[in-house]
């Protein structure tokens, strides 16, 4: 037996203060976190109500109602914030397939634009030394009578595309 712990009496706890007893039971648990407070280091309900004035007892309950309204305002802001995320996660992984994480869901996204932007430079310049080679490998990829020609920057601004 530890030292914080000990043999209950068979019929339940007991306070040694008042002498009230909780049985075993789903009441008695309750009666008893009422009575003895939600950790060791409340004072029990039968000392407070000898021991403090009758309008602290009721500005402290009124408190804890306006403390436990906000929690549980605060709770359902959770709620709703961890609702719209999933959605968004969940968007995320439908449009690209296999990202475990919204994080990762973006790294992947940022990945796939970076290569875009390279390749798209790429296109450029391929489309400024060898058009026609760009021309024969956008018929072989996309088929013919899809052919769209690249719009370049002028040659005055070619740091756009590199
Ligand atoms: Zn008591």
């Amino acid at each position: 037996m530890s030292d914080d712990t000990y043999t209950p009496a068979p019929n339940g706890w007991c306070c040694f203060h008042c002498g009230e007893t909780f049985p075993f039971t789903r009441g008695g648990y309750r009666a008893a976190r009422v009575h003895f407070g939600v950790t060791p280091d409340w004072a029990p309900d039968c000392i407070e109500r000898r021991t403090k004035p009758d309008s602290i007892l009721l500005d402290e309950a009124r408190r804890a109602r306006i403390a436990s309204q906000q929690f549980l305002k605060e709770r359902d802001e959770a709620i709703q914030a961890e609702e719209i995320a999933a959605c968004t996660l969940a968007s995320w992984k439908r449009a690209i397939k296999g990202a475990p994480t919204e994080h990762e869901a973006r790294c992947a996204f940022d990945s796939m634009e970076g290569r875009a932007l390279a390749a798209e430079a790429v296109l450029a310049e391929l489309q400024r030394t060898a058009p026609d080679a760009l021309t024969a490998a956008r018929i072989a990829v996309a088929g013919p009578g899809t052919y769209y020609p690249l719009t370049l920057p002028s040659s005055g601004d070619r740091s756009a595309v590199q």
